[in-house]
């Protein structure tokens, strides 16, 4: 990936007025918001159908002071939702870029229900750590694979060009930031310079590029990568190239519940319902409900980097609106057991430390107190035979640092100035998570896909030529 200098006369076979790399969330939601703003963008895509980690996702967007919310009783606003992305974050994501996706998350569901179609609703059975309200938006089957199958067809709906099959590999850019267009190349070798009047950079980050997560997440450097492979860093590598401000490099989504050896991912409400993990020795090694992202390291920390996730059919009952978890029931990753005992041999894992790990969790659940981890726990998080065991490891999803933003994502330089035409939004832009995996708060990766996505469009086509 590299950055050619426009002086050096590249020639572009065609022009268009905006273009965007990835066809994403972030990538499709910033190609409808042109569109409706009366620019046609191209989406230049690596894969032959449009998939990205937006497909992998459970496709859950948290929106604050939407009608659905409403319909539910659900008290909640942007201010609320702001506050909480910064204190998870420990304060240091940019306050315009918080703001600005926390006050337009809420028309961004309404836009994409009543504009595209998508049929939203909110999830009111359990909630995510961190978010003081009820407010992760979904689609029916709870997938990805719906949510960027149903922004697809709303592209095509609206004749939107993506061009599949084709890697955007270099920028042509002018000495003074200014971006002229894209060289790209198809599976059969065939090269096209594109030319554009604004670039919309909707890659994601660098999960997929193992040298790039040694250099900036060394914690994570062996552990799985369950996001998209073709996620390669482009936007991070072009940045650095054009003198662009990065920012977070350190941070990222992690999960600490992906099922192993099926790799299939084991939702966090099964933790946030009353599950527990313990590790190989049936040891528990901390709060489990600080947060999915930063847990992931906790796992990979333990003997043989894995751990057992331990919880009940009640539980199962309500992990199963997700279809990954019953994918992984299908797949036989789930054990179950009429006795704690029994489930401990299941385990393959010394019966007596863990039935006394379990005892003391029951007990403080019955009363409503604190582990020696400063876990709270509560009366319905009660556990009743049969109990069930899935045996899971800690993964990278993707990462959150990128190129610096401003509140409609236009790229940052160094001095903080602004590129003339170079937006970014989703995995490619900096997110809202701060440098660390514990700064995630549940939703942070589709929230600035999305709502950045659509603010990026809509402020690339004031530029772009109609
Ligand atoms: C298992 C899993 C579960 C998750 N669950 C959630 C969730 O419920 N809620 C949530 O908010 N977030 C979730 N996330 C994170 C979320 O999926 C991402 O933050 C989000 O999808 C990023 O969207 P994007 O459009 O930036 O990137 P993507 O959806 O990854 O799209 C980027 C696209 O760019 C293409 N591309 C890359 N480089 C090039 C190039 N040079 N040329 C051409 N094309 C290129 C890729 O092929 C890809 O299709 C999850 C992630 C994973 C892995």
């Amino acid at each position: 990936m590299s950055v050619v200098d426009a002086a050096k006369g590249e020639e572009f076979e065609t022009r268009v007025p905006l273009l965007i790399v990835g066809a994403g969330a972030a990538g499709l939601c910033a190609a409808l918001a042109a569109k409706e703003a009366g620019v046609n963008a191209v989406l230049i895509e690596r894969d032959a159908v449009p998939a990205g980690s937006t497909a992998l996702s459970a496709g859950l967007i948290p929106a604050a002071g939407t009608r659905y919310q409403r319909a539910k009783g659900i008290a909640d606003n942007p201010q609320l939702f702001a506050a909480d992305i910064q204190r998870k974050a420990h304060g240091e994501a940019a306050p315009a870029v918080v703001e600005a996706v926390a006050q337009n998350a809420g028309p961004l569901i309404e836009w994409l229900a009543d504009r595209h179609g998508l049929p939203f609703d909110v999830v009111d059975n359990f909630n995510y750590p961190g978010h003081s309200a009820l407010r992760m938006h979904g689609l029916p089957s709870r997938t990805g694979q719906e949510l960027i199958d149903r922004l697809r067809n709303a592209a095509e709906a609206n004749d939107i060009i993506i061009l599949t099959g084709r890697v955007a590999e270099r920028l042509v850019a002018a000495s003074d930031g200014r971006i002229w267009g894209v060289e790209t190349a198809r599976g059969d070798g065939v090269r096209e310079h594109i030319g554009c009047d604004v670039l919309i950079l909707a890659c994601n980050g660098y999960g997929g590029n193992p040298a790039l997560v040694r250099r900036f997440i060394p914690e994570m450097a062996n552990a799985l990568y369950f996001g998209h492979p073709g996620n390669r860093g482009d936007a991070v590598l072009w940045g650095e190239a054009l003198g662009a401000q990065l920012a977070h490099l350190g941070g990222y989504q992690g999960h600490g519940s992906v099922a192993t050896p099926h790799n299939t991912l084991i939702t966090w409400a099964v933790i946030m319902q009353g599950g527990i993990q313990v590790n190989s020795e049936g040891r528990r090694f901390c709060d489990e409900s600080h947060g999915y992202s930063e847990h992931a390291a906790d796992v990979l920390r333990q003997p043989g980097q894995f751990a057992w996730e331990v919880f009940d059919a009640r539980i199962a009952s309500v992990a199963r609106q997700f279809e990954d978890f019953r994918a992984a029931e299908r797949s036989g990753a789930i054990q179950s057991a009429e006795t704690i005992t029994d489930l401990a041999t299941a385990m393959h894992m010394p019966a007596a430390r863990f039935v006394a790990e379990w005892d003391e969790v029951e007990k403080l659940k019955a009363g409503g107190g604190r582990d020696r981890f400063g876990r709270q726990f509560s009366p319905e998080q009660r556990c009743e035979p049969p109990f069930l065991a899935v045996k899971v490891t800690g993964a990278l999803f993707h990462t959150q640092g990128g190129l610096a933003i401003d509140a409609v994502g236009r790229v940052r330089r160094k001095d903080g100035s602004g590129f003339p035409n170079l937006f970014a939004a989703g995995g490619a832009a900096a997110g809202v998570s701060g440098g660390s995996a514990a700064g995630y708060l549940s939703g942070n990766g589709l929230l600035t896909a999305s709502v950045l996505g659509r603010l990026a469009g809509r402020a690339a086509a004031t530029q772009a030529s109609h």
